[in-house]
């Protein structure tokens, strides 16, 4: 009976391929790789589907299966097509994002001559097969592209496609004259090995009997029979015996060489100091932490879907529910998933599951090297592991029975994927949850719209912690009204009065500050005195951020970079002035200020490289750093005791974004950096500097209270019918042209608006960044009740636009409106 399979691969806004299974090859499971045609190409798809047939396909065949196990479970892969499907991105993208490292294999069928077919040259048989015969005559295996190439050009046509030569190799195959193989370029497996050397018997004779070994041959071998499980070789040559030594004793029998599998070690040893000092084990909890665990231990024991949000201050201990609460899950033989929002904070969290746990812990983010990523992920899949520590992909692993699903700092906006698919985390862990049977716990001190409103409604069961542990008080918050500290002190202040004493008597105490100002760079701009225009990005709609250690000034949208000019390139004016000010600045302040103290900046400008956020909160959490200055980076879950003063240079950054969250985010960031403050022994202040000071997001954080926070913002919500009143899809086209492409996105509302519909479409209107990467953006939203309804609005309004399609993006729930 004829068998087919669906098949997913990677490529942006397909759909999925069927493929006939031809009978040589094993029927692959769903969740196995496959090797799949697609035009002129051969791609790795994953398969999602799969049946018998009855009556005879059409489909094109597979080429190879290279997984006789699946390597997706299967309900990893029914979650990538939820995903596929929800965020409108297709199925291949999605189910990418669930795939390990270097799981995609590129892949060219290759022809090399046998035996028989070097004897049949000459043949009178078809013309075509005695060129191919030729060409393949010296032995090498030619990829099939390349033997197209040869075959024409000894016909003296052009090369074009092998199209017609797949067939005809396959009959010669048939015959007997080629063997066709498909091997797989880069690395067939992925896996790392090392060289073991171990001594044999004969070796051992070698020792035992005084032959004429010579010194260093005998050393190996005394170096490996004092170790029967073998020698790593470059631990040998690290001993000063070469490898040349090795080979000879190999070639004379002494020993044998091979190749093991070794795993890519994810724990950086420095980056794990920064954790607590007190052993966690025997550490009673308070009362309000055994009141969430009493309530949710069998929860996560049980395997049925539920959700809780666990609203507790900052340092209210909710790290410590998550450990017992995966301990619950563990012990009763299911697994726990623990997703934080940012690669920097998964080091301190995993180390806390590490004590607990011991080697049954992976991590899994993308600030891993690719290899440690594709070992922790195959140690998951193996089953050896029992609790999961990463970040928003994570959310993928392939371990087999979810118990628990920890998403700490739910409200975070890292969370949401920026590049398609554009999935949210949370949002696809609670989906993994209800269909793998789960508890899933949101944890926040600040947490979004969208979860409290569900956890008041009842859809989630609501925990607040309302205490820090231990009794400590939560930070007490001064604002700085910085339009008298401008009026006072001239409008060039980057630190006030008040926030620079403060730093001054930390110094003086021996404890730690944190500033924090969420925008790069050393200037916001640079603008000629004498025409008035500010440096602008020439792909982009912004002006450049000046950045002073590199002399340049710099989009941070696209990356652009110039060195700053002396003049105006509109006008040639000579004054060129500097406004605005960000995090490079603020610590160049400082160091000006105290230069005795150790300071250091944490920003994306400072961490490109691999593991330098980790090294740098490590080096602050032991004390080796006075003032840490910093974006959102600095802001979020971090636990440093020792911290006893934050200070916020501008609270205001976010407000003026043209996007209806600027408020919530203003009093998540303001609360959850205050919330850094006072975590250990000394009670700790947060200074806030400000223009706005009587604007209630900036206010309620003052006084830290969320409720008052939520009861105002929600109103405002529904009042303008924003989400979580309303759901929201938007669509940015993207265009090289502005009036074509405003053209066409008027042209998509009108498609979509053509429907009935339950509704609103809001746009086109020119997106607030409007150009980026020399493209122009052109937004419409899409206001409703229900996301299937719009998404299914606005891809039937795309449907057979092929080129168009490309140049929209999509995005259900989007989180940032630029
Ligand atoms: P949160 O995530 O709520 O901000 P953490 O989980 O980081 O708070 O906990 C804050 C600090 O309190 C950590 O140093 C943690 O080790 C400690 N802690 C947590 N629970 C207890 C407890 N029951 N007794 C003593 N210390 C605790
Ligand atoms: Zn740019």
């Amino acid at each position: 009976m004829p068998r087919e399979v669906s098949v997913a691969v990677p490529i942006p806004a397909l759909d999925l391929l069927s493929y006939d299974v031809p009978t040589e090859l094993p029927f692959p499971e769903v969740g196995a790789r496959v090797l799949v045609p697609l035009g002129t190409r051969v791609v790795t798809g994953c398969v999602v589907g799969r049946a018998a047939v009855s009556a005879v396909t059409t489909l094109k065949p597979l080429l190879d299966v290279l997984d006789t196990e699946p390597m997706l479970p299967a309900d990893v892969v029914d979650l990538a097509l939820w995903v596929g499907e929800y965020y409108a991105c297709g199925a291949g993208e999605a189910v990418a994002a669930a795939m390990p490292p270097r799981a995609w294999v590129a892949s060219e069928r290759q022809a090399q001559i046998t035996d028989a077919g070097l004897q049949a040259r000459g043949g009178r048989r078809g013309a075509s097969r005695q060129l191919v015969l030729e060409v393949l005559a010296d032995g090498t295996a030619r990829a099939v592209a390349q033997l197209a190439r040869l075959v024409a050009a000894r016909r003296g046509q052009p090369a074009h496609a092998a199209r017609g030569l797949h067939a005809l190799l396959a009959a010669m195959a048939r015959d007997g004259l080629v063997t066709l193989a498909q091997p797989l370029k880069g690395t067939a497996s992925a896996f790392k090995t090392i060289r073991v050397a171990r001594i044999t018997a004969h070796g051992l004779e070698l020792v035992e009997r005084e032959t004429s070994l010579g010194p260093r041959q005998r050393e190996a071998l005394e170096v490996l029979r004092g170790t029967p499980l073998g020698v790593r070789v470059p631990e040998l040559t690290r001993r000063g015996i070469s490898s040349d030594t090795v080979r000879r004793l190999a070639e004379m029998g002494g020993l044998t060489v091979s190749r093991e599998v070794i795993e890519r070690d994810p724990w950086p040893t420095e980056t794990l100091e920064s954790t607590g000092t007190e052993s966690a084990a025997d550490r009673v909890l308070t009362a309000h932490q055994q009141t969430v665990v009493d309530a949710l231990q069998e929860p996560a024991r049980q395997g049925e879907f539920s959700v809780a949000l666990l609203h507790g201050v900052t340092g209210s201990g909710k790290t410590e529910i998550y450990r017992r609460l995966a301990g619950a899950a563990v012990a009763a033989g299911r697994q726990a998933l623990i997703l934080v929002p940012e690669i920097a904070l998964t080091p301190a969290v995993a180390a806390t599951f590490r004590q607990a746990f011991g080697s049954r812990v992976a991590v899994q983010h993308s600030g891993l090297s690719s290899g440690a990523r594709h070992d922790q992920w195959y140690r998951v899949r193996r089953g050896e592991v029992d609790v999961v520590v990463g970040t928003r992909s994570a959310v993928f692993v392939p371990l087999p029975a979810v118990g628990l699903i920890v998403v700490d700092e739910e409200h975070d906006a890292s969370y949401k994927q920026e590049e398609s698919p554009r999935y949210h985390g949370r949002d696809v862990a609670i989906m993994r949850a209800k269909r793998s049977g789960a508890l899933v716990v949101l944890g926040s001190a600040t947490p979004s719209l969208e979860s409290y409103r569900h956890a008041t409604s009842g859809h989630y069961r609501l925990f607040t912690l309302p205490e820090r542990v231990k009794c400590r008080p939560l930070p007490s918050v001064r604002i700085v009204d910085m339009r008298e500290e401008l009026a006072a002190e001239g409008v060039d202040v980057v630190l006030s009065r008040d926030l620079t004493e403060a730093i001054d008597a930390r110094l003086k105490r021996g404890e730690q500050a944190l500033v924090l100002l969420n925008r790069r760079g050393f200037a916001t701009a640079v603008f000629c005195r004498q025409c008035g225009r500010s440096l602008e990005c020439p792909n982009c709609s912004v002006s450049l951020t000046f950045h002073r250690a590199a002399g340049q000034a710099r989009c941070h949208y696209c990356g652009y970079a110039r060195a700053r000019p002396t003049s105006c390139p509109e006008c040639a004016g000579r004054y060129l002035e500097q406004v605005g000010f960000g995090t490079e600045r603020v610590e160049a302040e400082i160091v000006a200020r105290w230069p005795a103290a150790r300071v250091a900046r944490l920003d994306r400008d400072t961490v490109r490289r691999r593991g330098a956020a980790a090294r740098l909160l490590g080096r602050f959490g032991s004390g080796a750093i006075d003032i840490l200055v910093g974006t959102q980076m600095v802001a979020k879950g971090h636990d440093f005791p020792r911290v006893t003063l934050v200070g916020v240079v501008s609270a205001d950054v976010g407000l003026g974004v043209a996007d209806y969250r600027a408020a919530e985010r203003t009093f998540q960031l303001l609360t959850q950096v205050a919330g850094r403050a006072g975590r250990g022994a000394v009670p700790g202040e947060a200074i806030v500097q400000t223009l706005h000071p009587d604007h209630y997001s900036i206010r309620h954080a003052c006084s830290q209270a969320y409720a008052p926070f939520y009861a105002e913002e929600i109103q405002f919500r529904r009042a303008m019918r924003y989400p979580p009143e309303v759901s929201l899809v938007s669509a940015v086209v993207r265009g090289t042209h502005y009036r074509q492409t405003m053209q066409e996105a008027a042209e998509l509302v009108a498609a979509v608006q053509r429907r009935p519909s339950r509704f609103r479409v809001l746009g086109p209107a020119s997106a607030p960044i409007g150009r980026l990467r020399g493209q122009y953006r052109v937004q419409l939203f899409l206001k409703g009740p229900h996301r299937r309804e719009m998404r299914e609005a606005l891809l039937a309004a795309l449907d057979g636009r092929t080129e168009l399609r490309r140049r929209v993006v999509v995005d259900v729930d989007p989180v940032w409106m630029l």
